[in-house]
């Protein structure tokens, strides 16, 4: 008969869960037991993680690529960044999660259940009782990844809608990353696409929209073809597609349990200028694991730092005010300020004098209208 108790119930078996699931291993946390509640029955390869990072580094042993060089462009203009001894890193999510289930399947005290799906939670006294559409259990603690745009602000927030696919090609003549390629601006919507050139074969060229409401992928599917068909690659075979919307923004106000924690994106997770949020989801999973050890008890994010959260504000406002400007906004921000700093900036690793140096490398009129209103 299946367990109904555990120490630790996780809701959700993405990538915040399994990362913890990583770390856990990692720190021999064999005391404790886990249970991850998911509510897919498979996993596919549904999405990519990228993010700028040393070139030896612990995820070595997932990264199936990695860029030396990338670049941004707008009209007729590119800049090329590259930074000594750092990489843009591409992890396929597909290896990740095989991974992760290969170490659950060998573990004692780790168990996942896939195809369930939870559906109610309430939080007693000591324990929190998790509802799902097959039976129910107690946990001392919950930690809940459930992905949900509803957490976050309605004021201020912004979405990232991308769609993209996995190309056959016969002759690979992209080289470089292509992070923000062709910047541009239509139906107030701000528009680029992020090329990767994976092999000598394969390339995944994504469209990405900035917007006020989400984006579907029929939608998205319109402007990606036009592109594709302005490469010659309409008519390559895909192999692969990756939807997705990130909501870039902050999380509302809830209350405080002692028992009940958020996680990855819904944890804040998710940097809201950028929508990158791999590394951090990397950096939250070490740290809640080795809390696990010391004081039996998940941890939360840590809180954003105020002046990133301020510049993050400034940024969004400011898009959220006229999108117009986006093109020459970003593309002005990468042009002015050194590669290093931009890996800096969009892993959120910016200190106060490094904020300062990001806000004036803006285009000063758009920010000094936006400091009068
Ligand atoms: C397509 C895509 C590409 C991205 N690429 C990058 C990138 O390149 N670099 C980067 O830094 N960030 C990227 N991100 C942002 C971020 O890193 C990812 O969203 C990341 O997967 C967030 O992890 P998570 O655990 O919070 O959510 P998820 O990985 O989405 O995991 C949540 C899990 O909860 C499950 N679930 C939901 N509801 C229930 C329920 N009721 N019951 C049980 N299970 C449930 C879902 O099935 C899912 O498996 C990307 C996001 C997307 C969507």
């Amino acid at each position: 008969m299946k367990k109904s108790e555990y120490d630790f119930i996780i809701l959700g078996g993405g990538c915040a869960s399994l990362s913890l699931v990583f770390n856990l291993i990692n720190n021999k946390i064999e005391d404790l037991s886990f249970l991850i509640i998911e509510k897919r029955e498979f996993y596919t390869d549904d999405r990519s993680w990228c993010f700028w990072e040393r070139n030896c580094n612990n995820y070595d042993h997932l990264i199936e690529k990695s860029w030396e060089k990338w670049k941004f462009s707008r009209n007729n203009n590119t800049s090329y960044h590259e930074v000594h001894n750092y990489s843009y890193h591409y992890i396929r999510s597909m290896n990740f999660y095989r991974k992760a289930l290969k170490l659950i399947k060998k573990s004692k005290n780790i168990n996942i259940n896939l195809g369930e799906t939870v559906l109610e939670t309430t939080i007693k006294k000591h324990k929190v009782y998790v509802k799902t559409d097959k039976t129910s259990y107690f946990g001392k603690e919950v930690l809940d990844t459930r992905p949900n745009k509803d957490a976050f602000s309605n004021k201020g927030t912004l979405f990232q809608s991308f769609l993209g696919y996995e190309l056959k090609l016969n002759n690979n003549n992209f080289e470089v990353a292509s992070i923000m390629d062709d910047m541009r601006i239509n139906k107030k919507n701000f528009i680029f696409d992020y090329i990767l050139p994976l092999s000598k074969n394969l390339i995944l060229f994504e469209t990405t929209f900035f917007s006020k409401r989400l984006k579907s992928k029929d939608f998205i599917k319109k402007e990606l073809m036009r592109k594709l068909k302005k490469y010659d690659l309409d008519n390559n075979k895909i192999v692969r597609e990756e939807y997705g919307v990130i909501p870039m923004g902050f999380i509302k106000k809830r209350n405080k349990h002692k028992n009940y924690f958020y996680g990855g994106q819904i944890g804040g997770a998710i940097r809201a200028s950028s929508g990158y949020g791999f590394l951090r989801i990397q950096d939250w999973a070490f740290k809640c694991a080795i809390n696990l050890k010391k004081n039996k008890s998940f941890l939360s994010h840590t809180k954003e730092k105020r002046i990133i959260k301020y510049m993050d504000k400034l940024f969004l406002n400011l898009l959220i005010d006229d999108m117009s400007i986006s093109p020459k906004l970003f593309f002005n921000f990468i042009k002015n300020i050194s590669p290093k700093l931009f890996i800096k900036f969009m892993n959120g690793n910016t200190n106060y004098l490094e904020c300062i140096r990001v806000i004036l490398s803006m285009p000063k009129r758009v920010f000094i209208k936006y400091l009068l209103k």
